[in-house]
């Protein structure tokens, strides 16, 4: 037996429960992954560690060190969602959560950003496109997380030649929208193996008809590729007509792979594709480690209740497994436990609607027990 144990693999988790909800939801994303572990042979050891709003109450910043020294020991962080009324302010000096999120993603150069987006056939109803359009999409959004127009210089300053002109002020601001060749050959290497783990197709998102930073991205993507996954069919795509196909045609997607700004826009489009919130998990990844959340905020109008849907956070630790893990099965077992429990009927209060039978409305605690009992 104690051989078997020491046999077994071991992972050690970083969990940060965060505000609001958070450490109600976490708690389930832990339930299923030790259910997966104990499947799988697999241990998986925790450290938690605050983040966010308890953390500025703990000890007035929103990522304390010692937090990002767990992370950066950890295999892998999961993490819930920070925030909440409390902590809001306008007041510059002031910590603010959010800062928490920034700040553990730039500690731990998280530079790729990826976004599922899966209509459950069970929740079809909730998107706003016809079910025809919105039948089988299963995308992926690789979204380039530390470059591009929100990091290059940017600058507000008075400009003579323009005061005056239309009454105007004359002031003059631009931002600068770079990528060096290595930021974008590692974000294409990351969406190319994401690919093969799919459904072997990346979309490129670009606008190589107009920006020179674009036709950059183009060239490597496409040398990148060549030599390493001619195996992965690709395509480039301008992104305003990505915008235009991502709700006329979404299913033909598999992976889109774009820089930071147009994967903001575009996968906030693309997660509105499934009208609900709750069922979003995201990842961000870097060369050494992986945070994996769910895509909504802490929503501290339900916290305490007991009722929040942790599903979100439990499809977050699918992706840990599928990333970081490759513990393809268990991944594989968590989406059918899901699709299973949400094709009996069961509903957070969140994704249930008129025609859900009350007793098929449950709480937080027991949507994770239903999760694993279908493990
Ligand atoms: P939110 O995502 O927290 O909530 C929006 C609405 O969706 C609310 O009505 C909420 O009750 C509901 N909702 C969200 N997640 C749910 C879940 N799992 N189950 C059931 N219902 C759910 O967004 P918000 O209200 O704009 O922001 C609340 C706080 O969260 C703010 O402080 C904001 O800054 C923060 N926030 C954090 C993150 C993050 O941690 N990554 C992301 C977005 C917002």
């Amino acid at each position: 037996m104690e051989k078997e144990a020491r046999r077994m693999t071991a992972y050690q988790i970083c969990l940060l429960p965060g505000d609001g909800i958070g450490p109600e939801i976490i708690a389930e994303g832990v339930k299923v992954l030790d259910a997966v572990g104990a499947k799988a042979g697999v241990a998986f050891s925790y450290t938690t560690a605050a983040i966010g709003g308890c953390a500025i109450d703990e000890c007035g910043e929103a990522l304390p060190a010692a937090t990002l020294e767990v992370a950066k020991a950890s295999d892998a962080v999961l993490l819930a969602a920070v925030g909440g009324p409390k902590w809001d302010t306008t007041d510059p000096d002031k910590p603010r959560p959010e800062q928490g999120l920034l700040g553990i993603r730039k500690g731990l150069e998280l530079y790729t950003n990826l976004r599922p987006v899966t209509v459950f056939d069970a929740l079809s109803s909730a998107s706003t496109l016809k079910p025809e359009v919105i039948d089988g999409v299963d995308l992926m959004m690789v979204r380039e997380l530390t470059g591009g127009l929100y990091f290059g210089a940017r600058e507000r300053f008075y400009d003579e030649a323009g005061a005056g002109v239309g009454g105007a002020a004359g002031q003059r601001a631009y931002d600068t929208l770079e990528y060096r060749e290595y930021e974008i050959d590692r974000i294409a290497r990351q969406a190319f193996e994401v690919a093969r783990k799919r459904r072997g197709k990346v979309t490129s998102v670009d606008k190589a008809n107009v920006l020179e930073s674009s036709r950059l991205w183009r060239e490597v993507v496409h040398r990148v590729h060549d030599a390493d996954y001619p195996d992965v069919e690709l395509e480039d795509i301008l992104v305003d007509n990505c915008a235009m196909q991502l709700i006329t045609r979404p299913a033909d997607f598999d992976v889109l792979v774009t820089e930071n700004m147009f994967g903001d826009i575009l996968s906030d489009e693309a997660a509105q594709l499934t009208g609900s919130l709750g069922m979003l998990a995201s990842a961000s990844l870097g060369d050494s480690t992986a945070l994996y959340e769910p895509s909504h905020g802490s929503a501290p109008d339900i916290a305490g209740k007991g009722i929040a849907n942790p599903l979100a956070q439990i499809l977050s630790v699918e992706m840990m497994l599928r990333y970081s893990f490759n513990l393809q099965q268990g991944a594989d077992d968590i989406r059918r436990a899901v699709t299973e429990v949400l094709d009996e009927g069961w509903r957070t209060g969140d994704i249930a609607d008129a025609s859900t039978p009350e007793d098929r409305v449950v709480g937080t605690a027991r949507m994770g027990d239903l999760v694993v009992e279908h493990l």
